[in-house]
């Protein structure tokens, strides 16, 4: 299975989806530059995740926080202290590693002379302002998640929501990750998806279990299959020192099963932080009742960047297709960087006018590639890489019928549809 990870990898840098970064001067330790077709598939998951977690819900509401702000929220929400991997360096050969991730031997030179290990702290430290002193330390933040927290009495009051109530935010996080790797599952910089969701206490248990449910369906949804994607609680030794419970959806990587995203029942744990070091009242007063408490708060916190490589691990196969081996993307028509492609059939004149018109029309609607080069079965073959599920095809006959050729990626079946009635067919198809 690791021919698939390498054959993604591959796919991933000769297609445009992935690359790594700096790449002409010999790459930036397991940064990574995402090319045309990985932006448009990142935009596809993030909307993806908005759209089912704040834009089809009445009490969700999304922001969008400072990547850069005050150092006193991470002395609150205890990572200036507590944010640390356990670091160990081999003695042999100098090589460092995250003590949780070996087992007492390294990797590197399979030396088991290894120093005691040591906290690190995963937050990138810069200067904010001229000065380059003590005053002016701020942290590029870790998780999005505290954007939600310091901010819960302000959005509380401007849109006057009572708990059970959520707020979500999408977004760059950043951590200095001792031993990065196994391509975009673990990066220094990364994409966040994180919704905290305000609840009474009576009613966090519940909500616990039905965001757990929410969210391993999300990805199903979007085409993982149920043998590849495992709910686990974590054991009462891993629970971070803030979390009552909490339950990983994980997906069967090519290496084995990893964390795709937590959901943590995070208690009081965090307004109770910011109330005190802030001074400011961070609970909740119900008019109905007349009483004042601290919502509970329930959490799920995944990755854009590492669901967006679980995506594109699960929907890569190989068929043949008349006679004839293909690679193909079996992405979810929501994920495809292209959802459909305009091919003429030939570069000739009569046909261009017609195909840049459907051009024009569908890319109203629709994510649209275009494409004149080389032979309509290597331009079929090029769609299934990238996994594009419709190719419209303009022909000579189009001139004569006013009809075009739409193609399904996975069936490879053809079926003649009048031009005007192309892009109600793709909704029909995509059920949008
Ligand atoms: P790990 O134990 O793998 O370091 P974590 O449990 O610290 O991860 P969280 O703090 O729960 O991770 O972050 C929520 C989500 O953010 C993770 O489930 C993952 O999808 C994503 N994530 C965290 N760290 C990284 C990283 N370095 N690169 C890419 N994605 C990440």
């Amino acid at each position: 299975d690791l021919d698939r990870m390498e054959a993604i990898v591959s796919l991933a840098k000769q297609r445009g989806f992935i690359f790594p970064s700096a790449e002409i001067y010999g790459g930036f330790r397991s940064t990574y530059d995402y090319g045309p077709l990985g932006a448009l598939m990142l935009r596809n998951v993030r909307n993806a995740w908005w759209n089912f977690m704040v834009q089809q819900r009445t009490n969700v509401v999304g922001i969008e926080a400072a990547i850069l702000s005050s150092p006193k929220i991470w002395e609150a929400s205890g990572h200036l202290a507590g944010f640390t991997d356990p670091l160990v360096d081999c003695r042999k050969c100098g090589s460092r590693w995250r003590e949780d991730q070996i087992e007492g031997v390294c990797p590197n030179c399979g030396s088991s002379d290894l120093t005691e290990s040591r906290d690190f702290n995963l937050m990138f430290k810069t200067f904010v302002g001229p000065l380059a002193d003590d005053a002016s330390v701020a942290y590029l933040r870790p998780e999005t998640a505290q954007g939600m927290f310091v901010n819960f009495p302000l959005v509380q009051r401007a849109l006057r929501l009572k708990p059970p109530f959520g707020i979500a935010q999408l977004g760059k996080s950043f951590r200095n990750e001792i031993t990065p790797g196994n391509f975009v599952f673990r990066t220094r910089e990364f994409d966040q998806m994180e919704m905290e969701f305000f609840t009474p206490p009576e009613l966090a248990d519940r909500y616990f279990d039905y965001w757990v449910n929410e969210r391993y369906q999300w990805y199903r949804t979007l085409g993982i299959p149920a043998d590849e994607l495992r709910l686990r609680p974590h054991e009462a030794d891993e629970l971070s020192h803030y979390s009552k419970g909490t339950i990983d959806v994980e997906y069967l990587f090519p290496w084995g099963f990893g964390e795709l995203e937590g959901i943590a029942n995070r208690g009081t744990y965090d307004l109770n932080a910011h109330a005190t070091h802030s001074g400011e009242d961070m609970s909740y007063f119900d008019p109905q009742t007349n009483e004042r408490y601290l919502p509970n708060v329930i959490e799920p916190a995944g990755g854009v960047t590492r669901a967006m490589m679980a995506f594109l691990l699960s929907a890569y196969d190989r068929d043949e297709v008349g006679g004839e081996e293909r690679t193909v993307l079996r992405l979810s028509p929501l994920l495809a960087p292209y959802t459909v492609a305009v091919l003429p059939l030939s570069k000739k004149a009569e046909l261009q006018q017609v195909s840049d018109a459907m051009f024009a029309s569908l890319s109203m609607e629709f994510s649209c590639d275009f494409d004149v080069t080389q032979s309509i079965g290597r331009r079929y073959r090029r769609q299934d890489e990238i996994g594009t599920p419709f190719c419209v095809t303009v022909d000579f006959d189009t001139l004569e019928d006013n009809a075009v050729t739409v193609r399904d990626r996975d069936t490879t079946k053809q079926v003649r549809v009048p031009v005007s009635e192309v892009a109600s067919y793709l909704h029909a198809k995509l059920g949008s």
